[in-house]
């Protein structure tokens, strides 16, 4: 694919006798946003766990811009760029919302508490900043206004946004994203597709693990569907949709 920026080839995933990832090869391009679609089951989100050191292949290699990444822990992934958005976990769920931004920026002064007394200035220097990009991020996503709220009282879609945000805190130039609109209501949704769009137009690619046909119609310029731990059909998602080897697969009658 031009413009492909991350490709798997060949990713194999075993658990026990089941081939979760069962030779899956695919490519995601610079700068689009590449649903990845299919029956339950299929391998989706081993897929997004393979690339960002979730889950470690059994074989197979994951290239990132040309330089090979298979297997490297979720840190080093996050660090050259390929982060995945996670699910507000129940001890982050009794933080505010504000509070969950302020988590874990990477590289703060403030990890170390002789380093935070000899550089104070620098330390509250970077507090400051912290915060000030924490706010920006959930203005971005619509979200400053419950900053002070415990983030187990937002919504479906609530909690998908604050995701969202605590991602881009990590600056990714991939985002892989698992099923953003699950559990999300209609004009929430409208929202994340909204910020999707504006995101990508600043340069941001997307990987996306989605069931919700609505939102992967609106959002990828191209989508992979996996089937049995491979890549079934690419396409549009027009072309992908309309193949009838893809309406087997999700009637479950593919051989
Ligand atoms: P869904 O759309 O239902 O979320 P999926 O396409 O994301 O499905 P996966 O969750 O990747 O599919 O699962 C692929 C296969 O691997 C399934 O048969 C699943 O039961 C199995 N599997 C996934 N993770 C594990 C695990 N940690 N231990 C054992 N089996 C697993």
């Amino acid at each position: 694919m031009s413009g492909a920026f991350l490709n798997v080839t060949g990713l194999v995933k075993h658990y026990g006798g089941v081939a979760a990832l069962d030779g899956c090869s695919l490519s995601l391009a610079k700068g689009e946003v590449t649903g990845l679609i299919g029956p339950n089951g299929a391998g989706k989100t081993t897929l997004l766990n393979a690339l960002t050191g979730l889950a470690k292949p059994d074989a197979g290699t994951v290239t990132f811009n040309d330089v090979d990444v298979t297997g490297l822990p979720a840190h080093r992934m996050a660090a050259i760029g390929v982060v995945r958005s996670f699910q507000i976990v129940r001890e982050l769920s009794s933080l505010t919302v504000f509070e969950n931004l302020l988590l874990a920026p990477p590289h703060q002064i403030g990890e170390g508490l002789l380093r935070a007394v000899v550089s104070r200035p620098k330390w509250w220097a970077q507090e400051h900043q912290n915060a000030a990009r924490a706010r920006a991020l959930l203005e971005r996503v619509g979200l400053w206004k419950l900053a002070d709220q415990p983030s187990a009282a937002l919504s479906g879609g609530q909690k998908k946004l604050l995701e969202v945000a605590r991602a881009l805190l990590l600056e990714p130039r991939l985002l892989l994203l698992d099923e953003p609109g699950a559990g999300v209501s209609p004009p929430l949704r409208e929202e994340i597709i909204r910020l999707v769009r504006e995101l990508k137009a600043e340069g941001l690619s997307f990987g996306i693990v989605e069931h919700d046909m609505h939102l992967v119609g609106e959002v990828c310029d191209h989508v992979h569907v996996l089937a049995e731990g491979r890549t079934l059909v690419s396409g549009t998602f027009a072309e992908a949709t309309s193949d009838p080897r893809v309406v087997e697969a999700y009637l479950g009658l593919a051989a």
